[in-house]
């Protein structure tokens, strides 16, 4: 019989409010024993009022990072040691790391979504309709335009905050951005890419909701993407299918925050398949 040395774990989770339609621990915990970590991720309700003790909490027992969703990403960062370049820039935290008792705050949404895309085609050069301004199209857009993306229209129904957006690629990477205020059905300009869903239409309970697009510019050479992880199968990617569209689901993007996730947490390689495959198992319909 081998002998047993250890029975602590170590912590990581995730804080939000609501928090429990979240998926992602079963990602995470299915590549931790993969990877023969003895790790727990844990799915916490934390309401906003208290996501300072919460973050206290997690110091004070020593977790080994986490991550935030609605409604902590830019709260968060009052609690932080030290921001990463792209967490500056998008003005959000998603993943906040321990470092030997210093807390890093990065922000992995935007790396996870391009590295999504990069499997696909490269972002190099490519053409992309943004549709929404919220924390998830902040994050994607800037990864996009620093990876190269030639040009990005950001389209959303609230004018302010899709300016803002637009102005924050514009100045900050200098790739060429326009904003369309998002009225009826947003028709795909002639030679578009990638048309990007980053809005939260269409996520658990609201399974049927319809991404308003003119379906007659949606043609076979684009790619579409959804950001929704629950349910992955949108009713924007049956759609696109239809069409003939590569598409992208919004497991994809949360597979690969993870492993960016896992990685800066653990400093080891997980496996994407793993990742996904349990992801699947939990939204086999
Ligand atoms: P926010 O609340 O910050 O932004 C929501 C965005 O959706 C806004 O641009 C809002 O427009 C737009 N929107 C909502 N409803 C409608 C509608 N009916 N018509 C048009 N626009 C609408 O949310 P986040 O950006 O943080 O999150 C968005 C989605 O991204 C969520 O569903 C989340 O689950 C998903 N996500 C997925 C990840 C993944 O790994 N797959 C990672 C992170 C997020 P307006 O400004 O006009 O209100």
């Amino acid at each position: 019989m081998s002998t047993v040395w250890s029975f602590k774990q170590e912590l990581v989770g995730v804080f939000g409010h609501p928090v429990a339609e979240n998926p992602t621990q079963v990602m995470i915990e299915a590549a931790f024993t993969e990877m023969g970590l003895d790790w727990r991720y844990l799915t916490v309700e934390v309401r906003p009022e208290d996501l300072g003790p919460a973050v206290r909490g997690a110091k004070a027992m020593n977790w080994m990072g986490f991550n935030l969703t609605i409604p902590h990403k830019v709260a968060v960062l009052d609690h932080l040691d030290r921001l990463s370049p792209a967490a500056v820039m998008i003005g959000a935290v998603n993943c906040v790391i321990n470092q030997a008792g210093e807390w890093f705050g990065d922000n992995t949404d935007g790396k996870g979504f391009l590295q999504a895309v990069q499997e696909v085609r490269s972002i190099k050069g490519a053409r992309v309709a943004l549709l929404g301004a919220g924390g998830a199209a902040r994050a994607i857009g800037v990864e996009l335009a620093l990876a190269g993306a030639a040009h990005l229209t950001v389209v959303n129904r609230d004018v302010h905050r899709g300016q803002l957006l637009t102005k924050l690629i514009r100045d900050r990477t200098g790739v060429p951005t326009n904003f369309v205020t998002w009225e009826g059905m947003y028709p795909v300009s002639e030679g578009t890419d990638v048309v990007v869903n980053a809005t939260s239409i269409g996520l658990y309970p609201d399974v049927e909701a319809r991404v308003p697009i003119d379906p007659q510019t949606l043609t076979s050479d684009i790619i579409v993407c959804d950001v929704i992880p629950n349910p992955p199968r949108t009713w924007f990617i049956r759609e696109a299918e239809r069409k003939g569209c590569r598409v992208i689901d919004g497991l994809e993007m949360l597979v690969n925050q993870g492993v960016i996730g896992i990685r800066l947490w653990t400093g080891k390689e997980p496996s994407p398949r793993v990742m996904r495959s349990a992801l699947e198992s939990v939204f086999q319909p």
